[in-house]
């Protein structure tokens, strides 16, 4: 038999499936992959359902519904004070999980340089890959996950097409900085480069700080892509609707490679989502509130039972350094041991390097119901500590 793509065919599974079928089939709670345990918002579900019932449920235009586009417009105005024309700068996508693979398809030629920062979401690499680009790896290393100036700018030449930022940052749940994304800006301006900005955890920031999109820096409104995701904003992982905000010029090639990925998304899900951006500004604040109390939990109980915590400054995670608790040199196989001995399921952090990464931290997802938050604790009490 003749080889299939390389890039493709010699991949594991990704690491959330492997986690949550090994969860499933241990019957352990699952802190692995980032979904809620409660669905969104009843309302905007209620619209979903009636949409379809009432439909249309045909194709709709491939850029999006209008709603919705002027939904994602509008809600970048009212958060972040851009003005964004709905009509040529909102690509409504299946997910931000396609409308990274758009953009990433759409803009890079085989030979572009490709700057990212490490640890990193496993969808980016094989994408950049398969559309011919160089990564060049950043790495923002623990507790503090700080940026360095120095590093960053060695990682852009004159060949970087563009730099992928994923800000708040899975999994480190780290929130960059102002310093540091002036640092990406003048760095992307200087190389005449893009910035790709995967924003989908926006509104899970803590600790009372504001989202900054890398859009909203000087000179940086005609280079980003802007990625957000109702699967997050709304506690609706399952629906897989995102929308990409940027200048006309550089959406058209994305849009371009969206016209043969999936071409459109199920328009009563856009409906809602629509509906569902136009919320009041309490929904947006109870969202982040409720997560950072069960940040709080999480974080308390598994600083008690003897983890190092690392501050998580936003997204749905936090990790942990092993070490203290000579649970051994392999995230992978400690993972594993929670999953299949304590019934707790967590997500090795090194599947998030592409290669040397360390191997003594592990993510925990904190959106789950009190009670799971507690139970996954008793549990991992009753094995740590018998
Ligand atoms: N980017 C990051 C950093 C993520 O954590 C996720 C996880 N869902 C995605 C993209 C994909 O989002 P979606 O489910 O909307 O495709
Ligand atoms: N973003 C989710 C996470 O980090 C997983 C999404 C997926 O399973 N593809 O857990």
């Amino acid at each position: 038999m003749k080889p299939a793509n390389a890039t493709f065919a010699e991949l594991g599974t990704t690491v959330f499936e492997v986690m949550s079928k090994l969860a499933v089939d241990h019957e352990a709670i699952n802190l692995g992959q980032g979904f809620p345990d409660t669905d969104g918002p009843e309302d905007v579900r209620r619209v979903a359902a009636d949409a379809a019932i009432r439909g249309p449920n045909q194709y709709p235009r491939m850029m999006g519904i209008d709603e919705l586009r002027q939904a994602v417009a509008a809600h970048e105005k009212r958060f972040y004070g851009l003005d964004i024309d709905w009509q040529s700068e909102v690509l409504v996508t299946s997910g931000a999980t396609e409308a990274l693979a758009d953009c990433l398809l759409g803009l890079i030629e085989p030979g572009d340089e490709v700057v990212l920062i490490e640890p990193l979401y496993d969808s980016y690499l094989p994408i950049v890959r398969r559309a011919g680009g160089i990564p060049r790896l950043v790495r923002v290393t623990p507790p503090d996950w700080k940026l360095d100036a120095k590093a960053l700018a060695d990682a852009f030449c004159e060949n970087t097409k563009l730099v992928l930022l994923n800000n708040p940052l899975n999994p480190a749940a780290k929130v960059f900085s102002s310093e540091e994304l002036q640092l990406i800006a003048d760095l992307a301006i200087r190389h005449d480069a893009y910035a790709v900005c995967d924003e989908v955890y926006e509104h899970l920031v803590f600790d009372g700080r504001p989202h900054q999109p890398l859009m909203t820096f000087p000179g940086m409104r005609e280079r980003c892509l802007k990625i957000g995701s109702a699967g997050k904003t709304f506690s609706l992982t399952g629906w897989k609707v995102g929308y990409i905000t940027a200048a006309a010029q550089l959406l058209a090639p994305v849009a371009k490679t969206h016209q043969f990925i999936t071409f459109t998304t199920p328009p009563n899900l856009q409906r809602a989502v629509a509906f569902g951006l136009a919320k009041d500004d309490a929904y947006y604040r109870g969202l982040a509130a409720g997560m950072e109390a069960k940040r709080d939990r999480l974080a308390g109980g598994l600083a008690a039972l003897g983890f190092k915590v690392m501050h998580s400054a936003g997204t749905y995670f936090i990790t942990v350094d092993v070490r203290p608790l000579g649970l051994g040199n392999d995230d992978v196989e400690v993972c594993r041991k929670l999953t299949t001995e304590a019934g707790v399921a967590a997500i090795p952090v090194s599947a998030f390097y592409a290669a040397d990464a360390p191997r003594h931290f592990l993510r925990f997802c904190f959106c789950k119901s009190d009670e799971v938050l507690d139970e996954a604790l008793r549990r991992l009490s009753a094995f740590l500590h018998g």
